[in-house]
C-alpha cells in the first residue's frame, strides 16, 4: 500500500473493507455489532468473540467503510481513482470479495438497475460508466465503450450478454499477437450511459434463466463485467492527439465462506464438493504479486488466466471486502479479513 510496503509494486493493490448495516432480522434476533468500521483512523476493530464487552482486534487497511457509507462516497474515494488510471490506459481490476450475504452485488451493481439515471443506490458499475463518460465528452472526440460480462461457474464460463442461448463453456486462449482472451466473447457497445442499465438487466436475466435450468447456486459462480475503452485524445501533447486502450474489469466474487482463514478448503465444503479453484488461486495471485515473487500462479485457475493481463505491473488492483457486522457472523467475518489482510 501507499504506506511504503515492500513489493506490492508502488502500492498497485489497494485492499478496503465495507461493512454493511446490520438488518432488521439481525435486530430481532438481538444481534449487537461485533465489527467497527473507525472511518478516521482506517481501522477495523473486531471483537475477540460474540459475547458482550469482549475484547477488540484491530486491523489497518487502506480505507474502511461503515454502515452508513453512501455509494457514492465510496466510488469517489477509492474507485474514482481506478477509472481514471483506465482512462490513461491502463488495465485494472476491481474485486469484491466477502461472505454471501455482505453486500459484493450491492457494492459492485448496486439497486438501481431498471433506473434511467444513476439513483442513490447505484453501484460501481454504473458510477464508473458515468464516470468515464463524463471524462469522453470533455477530452475525446473519437471514441469506443464496450462492455462484456462473463459468469464463471465450476471453472465453466459462459456469456451473459449474448443474444442467443448456446454460449456456454467458453474456452480460453493465448496468442502472442492478442494475449490471453475468451473466444466468442459478446462484446456490447455503449452509446450513452443510460444504456448501462438495460445491459445489467439483460446480463441478470440472463444468469437467472441459467441458474434455474442448470441448479445453479448464484453464490458460487464469479461474475466478471469488463469495460473496455478506446480512445483518441483530443487534448494530449503533440496536436495530434494519442491513441489509448483502457480495460476495467469489475468482478463480483463467488461467497467466501468455503475458504478457511488458511486460506484452504474446509473440511466440509470439500465434502459439499465446493472447492473454489478460483477463489483460492486468486488469493495465491494477489499474495504473490504483492510479495514481489518471481513465480505468479495465474494459470492454476480460469479466473486469473482470464485477468492475467489486468494483475500486476503497472495495473492497479482494488478488493473491497465485504463483511456482516453480526456477532452470528463472526467466524466467515475473521476469515474474509484474514484474506483480505494478507492481501495487502
Ligand atoms: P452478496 O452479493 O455479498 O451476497 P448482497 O449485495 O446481495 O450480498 O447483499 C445482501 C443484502 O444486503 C441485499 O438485500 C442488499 O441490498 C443489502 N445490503 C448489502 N450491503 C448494503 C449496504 N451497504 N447498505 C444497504 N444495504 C445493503
Ligand atoms: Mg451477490
Amino acid at each position: 500500500s501507499e504506506r511504503g510496503k515492500e513489493g506490492s509494486e508502488n502500492g498497485k493493490v489497494k485492499v478496503v473493507v465495507r461493512v454493511r448495516p446490520i438488518t432488521q432480522k439481525e435486530l430481532e434476533a438481538l444481534e449487537t455489532p461485533v465489527v467497527e468500521a473507525d472511518e478516521n483512523r482506517n481501522e477495523l476493530n473486531v471483537s475477540t468473540s460474540a459475547k458482550r464487552a469482549s475484547q477488540c482486534k484491530s486491523y489497518p487497511f487502506d480505507n474502511v467503510f461503515g454502515p452508513t457509507t453512501t455509494q457514492q462516497h465510496l466510488f469517489e474515494t477509492v474507485c474514482r481513482p481506478v477509472v481514471d488510471e483506465v482512462l490513461q490506459g491502463y488495465n485494472c481490476t476491481i474485486f469484491a470479495y466477502g461472505q454471501t450475504g455482505t453486500g459484493k452485488t450491492f457494492t459492485m451493481e448496486g439497486l438501481s438497475k431498471s433506473k434511467k439515471a444513476i439513483h442513490f443506490n447505484a453501484g460501481v458499475i454504473p458510477r464508473s460508466i458515468k464516470a468515464i463518460f463524463e471524462y469522453l465528452n470533455k477530452n475525446s472526440d473519437d471514441y469506443t465503450v464496450q462492455v462484456s460480462h462473463l459468469e464463471l461457474y465450476n471453472e465453466a464460463l459462459s456469456d451473459l450478454l449474448s443474444p442467443n442461448d448456446k454460449d456456454q463453456n467458453l474456452k480460453i486462449y493465448e496468442e502472442t499477437s492478442k494475449g490471453t482472451y475468451v473466444s466468442s466473447l459478446t462484446d456490447v457497445i455503449v452509446e450513452k450511459e443510460e444504456d448501462i442499465f438495460s445491459i445489467l438487466e439483460m446480463s441478470s436475466k440472463k444468469r437467472k434463466t441459467a441458474e434455474t435450468l442448470m441448479n445453479k447456486t448464484s453464490s458460487r459462480s464469479h461474475s466478471i463485467f469488463t469495460i473496455t475503452i478506446h480512445l483518441h485524445d483530443k487534448t494530449s501533447e503533440g496536436g495530434e492527439g494519442m491513441l489509448r486502450v483502457g480495460k476495467l474489469n469489475l468482478v463480483d466474487l463467488a461467497g467466501a465462506e468455503n475458504i478457511s482463514r488458511s486460506g484452504a478448503v474446509g473440511v466440509r465444503s470439500r465434502e459439499a464438493g465446493n472447492i473454489n479453484q478460483s477463489l483460492l488461486t486468486l488469493g495465491r495471485v494477489i499474495s504473490a504479486l504483492v510479495a514481489n515473487h518471481p513465480h505468479i500462479p495465474y494459470r492454476d485457475s480460469k479466473l486469473t488466466r482470464i485477468l492475467q493481463e489486468s494483475l500486476g505491473g503497472r495495473n492497479k488492483t482494488l478488493v473491497i471486502a465485504t463483511c456482516s457486522p453480526a456477532g452470528a457472523d463472526l467466524e466467515e467475518t475473521n476469515s474474509t479479513i484474514e484474506y483480505a489482510y494478507r492481501a495487502k
